[in-house]
């Protein structure tokens, strides 16, 4: 239980006495802020997943799951960009994990995004082809150029 102010100003007068120093004064706030993570670990954790669920429900129309095939397994759940081009967004806004969650909430839950599990996040980049090496117009344009002269060379090479 917690003590009473009085009991505090005794504490206090009864260390001061001794000539006992406070444990933490002499610490930053940086590594203050990083003994109360190390001490309160399980909690934050516990909250930071309970912060994560709240946010898929809303994405998730209302159930924590997936939006394409009901995947409820929060550990396969993640956000989705709808239109594409998640990872220059967070880029942008500096947010990963975590820090993007809560951006979502602190921009009152925009609504171009929706829940999704990871199979379904593979299988739309698979569909929108949002993979690196052929998702410009230009490198598609540069394969297919490339594939035209193979054409012409093998055409060449039979006419030879
Ligand atoms: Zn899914």
């Amino acid at each position: 239980m917690a003590k009473s102010v009085a009991e505090r100003v005794r504490d206090y007068r009864e260390r001061k006495s001794k000539g006992i120093k406070p444990i933490f004064r002499n610490e930053t706030v940086a590594q203050r802020v990083r003994r109360y993570r190390r001490v309160h670990y399980d909690e934050l954790e516990e909250n930071r997943k309970l912060f994560k669920i709240e946010v898929l429900t809303h994405y998730g129309g209302g159930t924590c799951a997936c939006v394409e095939c009901g995947e409820n397994r929060n550990a396969c759940l993640t956000i989705d960009h709808i239109e594409g081009s998640g990872r220059k967004h967070r880029k942008a806004i500096k947010a990963e994990g975590h820090g993007f969650y809560m951006w979502l909430k602190k921009n009152g839950f925009p609504g171009e995004f929706r829940t999704l599990c990871m199979n379904c996040q593979w299988v739309k980049r698979y569909k929108n082809r949002e993979y690196n090496h052929l998702n410009t117009v230009a490198s598609v344009a540069s394969v297919a150029s490339v594939a035209k002269q193979g054409v012409l060379l093998l055409a060449l090479l039979f006419v030879a």
